[in-house]
Formats: structure tokens, sequence, C-alpha cells
């Protein structure tokens, strides 16, 4: 058996991410309508353990009160699940980092990104790492997020944001409001570093997400990517 990803949405207009590892199914956000993910998943929503949801922002979490509503089981901050109005309900735990979450057979351990909303202030953000004791592999997800702080060992999946390639991005014509939204998502340039330090030696494949449509080039990032991995997905 081995892990399987679907990409059903990725980028500023909607993440939505299905992971399986044959026994046990993971929705990881749901920035996007429920009829889109019952669509993208051939209705097999049966199949959805645990929703995970990184953040409050719309495009991460559009129909995270409505799954919750259905009786979705949910892990999400606690920071979102405040934004969402879903702090009491049944269905949603909210995430400690560190603390591990077993849902089938995923081992779900929460971590906190660096995010910000538009006006500045902090949004908390959570990237989880998932392994399965189906298949023996892991995976490291990471969006939206300035850069990553920890480091991870025996990786053999990881779904990570690149947003935009630096050298694209001209500093001196963009408005501050968009200089604040670059600063708090993640570069070509800061996705490559991640890679250089991280234990690779199990690394299977790569999935680069929530790319901007103007200020990245797919090929580019395949090319950057490449040699880090026998698979590379630009999402
Ligand atoms: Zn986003
Ligand atoms: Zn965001």
């Amino acid at each position: 058996m081995k892990m399987q990803i679907k990409i059903l949405a990725t980028g500023s207009k909607g993440n939505c991410y299905y992971i399986s590892d044959g026994v046990t199914g993971l929705l990881i956000e749901c920035g996007i309508r429920y009829t889109d993910i019952m669509r993208g998943l051939d209705y097999n929503v049966g199949n959805i353990n645990e929703v995970l949801v990184s953040h409050a922002h719309k495009d991460h979490s559009l129909c995270a009160a409505e799954m919750a509503e259905m009786g979705f089981e949910m892990l999400m901050p606690e920071e979102t699940a405040a934004a969402l109005g879903l702090t009491d309900h049944p269905c949603v735990a909210l995430a400690v980092p560190s603390k591990q979450y077993n849902v089938g057979t995923f081992g779900i351990v929460p971590f906190p990104l660096v995010h910000y909303n538009t006006d500045g202030s902090e949004c908390p953000c959570f990237g989880y790492l998932i392994a399965s004791s189906a298949t023996r592999e892991k995976l490291l997800f990471a969006t939206d997020t300035a850069y990553i702080k920890n480091r991870f060992r025996g990786l053999t999946h990881i779904m990570i944001e690149v947003n935009y390639i630096g050298g694209m991005v001209d500093c001196e014509g963009i408005p501050e409001v968009e200089k604040r939204r670059l600063k708090s998502h993640m570069s070509l340039e800061t996705a490559v570093q991640f890679l250089e330090s991280t234990d690779l030696s199990a690394l299977k494949a790569i999935y680069a997400i929530h790319g901007s449509e103007t200020r990245s080039d797919r090929d580019e990032v395949y090319r950057a990517l490449a040699p880090y991995a026998a698979e590379v997905v630009v999402g």
C-alpha cells in the first residue's frame, strides 16, 4: 500500500486536499464549497475520517462550519475554531502543537507556522506531520507560512507551500498590503532552503501547493524541486 494524495483545489481561490493510506482518509483544508468537495471525491465523502484545518482564512476554511454541522470530525487550532464559531462544537478537536492525535491508521502531530492577516496581525496557523502505520510513510503538510521553523526526519512525502518566486517580485512597485501578504507566504527560495536543511533520505514525493497565479511559474518551480525527489507535483 502507498499513500495517495489528491489535490481538489490549491491556491488563493481555495485549498482542499485528500490523503489516504488505503485504510484511513483525511481531508486537509476545506476552503472550497462542500458540493465541490463531494464532486472532487466522486461522492465518496464517507471515506473522510477527519478534516484538518490549518487556519481561519476562508481559502482554507470556507465550509468548515458546514462540515462540522454535518458531523465530520475536525481538528484545527484553538484560534481557528474561535474565529469560525466552533470552539465548543462536539465534532471539533482543538489542536495543540506537538500533541499526537490518532485517527485510524494515522498519527497526526500539529506544529506552528508563521502567518499573518492582511492588517499585519498574527494569524495562528498549524502544519501537520502525518504518519501512517499502514504504509509506514510520513507526510509533512505546511501552508500558509513565511518559513518552517521545525525540522523533521524520515519524511516520505512533503506538501509544502511554494507561493511565489522571489525573483519575479518587483519590491519597488507593490503596495504595502501586498508586501505584507508576500511576507506571510513561502517563496520558492525559502522552500528550497527548507529542503536543503531537511533529512531527505526517505523522500519519495514533493507536492508544491498554494502557488500564486501571477508571481510564480510552474515550470521553474518544477525544475527547482526536481533534484530533491523522484516525484514532483506542482499543484
Ligand atoms: Zn491561503
Ligand atoms: Zn492564509
